[in-house]
């Protein structure tokens, strides 16, 4: 008979199999390494396929589409619970930070909350500083911090780390259909190149630009983050981590590169903090709360800001 007096195992934070490190691995090769063939064959198609304005708009446009649902949905939103937005809104940037192709919501968030538990200790699932001393040491930990971590690791129970969208079905629902996302971000651009063209060229180009290049560069920009940002930069705030500030990419990041202001504010719906610091994720999540979509920002006061500063 069951002893229901006895006490709960506790839900167990890392699980680690072959069945899913044989997903991670097939993650990493679809949506991290074929992405880097597209982009070199882009490059090297130049001069057979059509190349201007539409090809142009294309990546810069779903770059900030998924760049802003990457860090305004992923990140803002479900990690760290920085406002509240209507189901719809919640549903759109959920799809938009899926179609960047850097893994389904639940999982994302459940990583990203694992990072902040442990940041630079044991369990950070992607530390620059954990791989030993020396220039070997800081080589090898920022190729692991920027994207050789995703081959191989232990997986974060989203039973423990996410249970708060484990029950919102509609957000369990688009994590379900992320294959389906990353195939409509590449799937957009390609019907745009081809219908501005009228030509399959245009199609390929549009596929090229739009969405194996721009998924290439946003990949590598939010990379930087935990692996550049957490080694060298400025750290105006204390936090227990070696989080940095990087203001001179804070446009080509949508904010996240006011990491140590992150890290020190978590909570927090600006990365930015002041308003000279510019954060265009901010600026979204403000038009959003100006048009009634984003609600109860949880901006820190000046106090607690300047409670935390550095003096030096
Ligand atoms: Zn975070
Ligand atoms: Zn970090």
């Amino acid at each position: 008979m069951v002893d229901t007096t006895a006490p709960r195992e506790p839900a167990r934070r890392t699980i680690s199999n072959p069945y899913l490190h044989r997903l991670q691995r097939r993650h990493f090769l679809l949506f991290d390494v074929a992405p880097i063939v597209g982009a070199v064959a882009a490059l090297a198609l130049l001069p057979v396929l059509p190349f201007g304005v539409t090809e142009i708009a294309l990546l810069v446009g779903m770059w900030i589409v998924t760049g802003l649902g990457i860090t305004v949905g992923y990140h803002r939103l479900f990690t760290h619970r920085t406002f509240t937005a209507s189901p719809a809104t919640r549903t759109a940037l959920a799809v938009a930070g899926s179609m960047a192709g850097q893994g389904g919501v639940v999982s994302w968030v459940a990583i990203h909350r694992r990072h902040h538990e442990c940041s630079d200790r044991e369990g950070d699932p992607h530390s620059p500083n954990l791989s030993g001393d020396g220039w070997r040491g800081v080589l090898r930990g920022l190729l692991h911090s920027h994207f050789l971590w995703m081959r191989r690791h232990e997986y974060p129970n989203v039973a423990h780390y996410a249970p708060d969208l484990l029950r919102d079905r509609r957000i369990v629902a688009v994590g379900r259909r992320y294959d389906t996302w990353v195939l409509l971000g590449l799937a957009l651009p390609t019907l745009i190149g081809g219908l501005v063209h009228l030509s399959w060229a245009g199609a390929l180009s549009g596929l090229l630009w739009g969405g194996l290049v721009r998924i290439v560069v946003l990949e590598h920009i939010i990379w930087a983050i935990n692996s550049l940002l957490h080694r060298w930069g400025t750290k105006p705030y204390a936090s227990r981590e070696n989080s940095r500030n990087g203001g001179v990419f804070a446009l080509l990041t949508f904010g996240e590169s006011w990491h140590n202001n992150h890290h020190a504010f978590p909570e927090s719906p600006t990365f930015g903090l002041q308003w000279y610091r510019p954060d265009p994720g901010f600026w979204l999540i403000r038009a959003l709360q100006a048009v009634g979509l984003a609600r109860d920002l949880r901006t820190p006061t000046a106090e607690r800001i300047a409670a935390k500063k550095v003096t030096a």
